[in-house]
């Protein structure tokens, strides 16, 4: 591709760092709450008393209403919200959701980041609420405890179904979503500068489109599809459970679970929202520009994008949904 060899000359890197600072925003599914009471049969079935199973509903989505944005610096030792969101406002919260597993020269594309080492603290907020989660349901001091427990374990869903949603396990999806023709304005510092904001823009619109798409249809009537893909996860996933034994390693499959979806899905949502995303009439996260996810979700002209996007959300939906499963066995063991 022309522009990538131009971005070449000039710095790929540069691009990434700076998009890897804005981009993210924390939310991932949106929608945690629709994957956690899809499986309540199942949780039921493992043995979730009422209110342990009310508990994780009520606390699933509490990661992303605050408690990990502004940070103090102690809580970030290596310093990755610099690649992740930054330290102060809502983007702060990212290092935490979000694991890029570092890259890998066998497939450079689907794993190119910047910095090439891995960054993200989302295993590690897994694992360790997991832990916590489990030493407090098998001691089971009191009623207030074992609450404590199911919340816990509640916490250790979301950042393992986060894991899960392809955007927060590979920073760039797909070469597709950035603006290489910024680069032509000359002289080139001007066209970089350009290229590194609009990339930014767009690969934001492009995870806040889906992000918005998949809530809208987990919650319509005939949300069929996808629920089936929670319902029956074993059947959709594409996560490799065999040499898991722990949580982390649980998280770390998740995560690769999603870069083996990540160009398929990246394709996808370029191809199902249009280049339309990429037009300055579109900043979604500062909420300009609007999307009509009910006429997406039906629109006949869209009917293949649409069953495209729909198949790899299944797998990812079902990896978050086989990863809870697990979470929860672990935890009640
Ligand atoms: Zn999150």
């Amino acid at each position: 591709m022309l522009g990538m060899s131009i971005a070449k000359r000039l710095g790929l890197s540069i691009v990434f760092v700076s998009l890897s600072l804005v981009a993210p925003n924390a939310q991932a599914w949106d929608g945690h709450e629709s994957i956690v009471s899809a499986l309540q049969p199942e949780l039921n079935h493992l043995g979730f008393p009422v209110s342990g199973y009310e508990a994780v509903l009520r606390h699933v989505g509490d990661p992303d209403n605050g408690m990990d944005a502004n940070l103090d610096d102690s809580w970030d030792p290596l310093d990755e919200r610099k690649w992740m969101g930054g330290t102060k406002g809502p983007t702060s919260a990212g290092f935490r959701h979000m694991y890029f597993g570092g890259w890998q020269i066998a497939h450079p594309i689907a794993t190119f980041q910047i910095p090439i080492k891995a960054i993200g603290q989302a295993p590690e907020r897994v694992a360790e609420n997991a832990t916590h989660a489990k030493h407090l349901l098998k001691a089971a001091l009191n009623a207030e405890s074992r609450a404590d427990g199911f919340k816990k374990l509640g916490w250790s869903f979301h950042y393992a179904q986060d894991l899960a949603q392809p955007f927060h396990s590979v920073q760039v999806l797909t070469p597709r979503m950035i603006p290489w023709k910024e680069l032509l304005a000359w002289p080139p510092k001007r066209g970089f500068g350009n290229l590194v904001r609009e990339a930014t823009r767009t690969v934001s619109n492009y995870h806040w489109a889906y992000e918005g798409y998949v809530r809208h249809r987990l919650r319509m009537a005939d949300s069929g599809v996808l629920q089936k893909c929670l319902a029956q996860s074993k059947v959709y996933a594409n996560l490799e459970l065999e040499d898991v034994h722990s949580p982390k390693e649980l998280a770390y499959a998740v995560s690769r679970a999603s870069v083996r979806l990540g160009p398929k899905l990246g394709g996808a949502v370029i191809e199902f929202f249009g280049k339309d995303l990429m037009s300055p009439d579109y900043d979604l996260p500062n909420g300009k520009g609007h999307l009509d996810y009910s006429a997406l979700a039906t629109r006949a002209d869209v009917k293949e994008h649409r069953a495209k996007l729909e198949e790899v959300t299944c797998a990812a939906l079902a990896n978050a949904a086989q990863a809870t499963l697990w979470l929860a066995k672990w935890a009640l063991r």
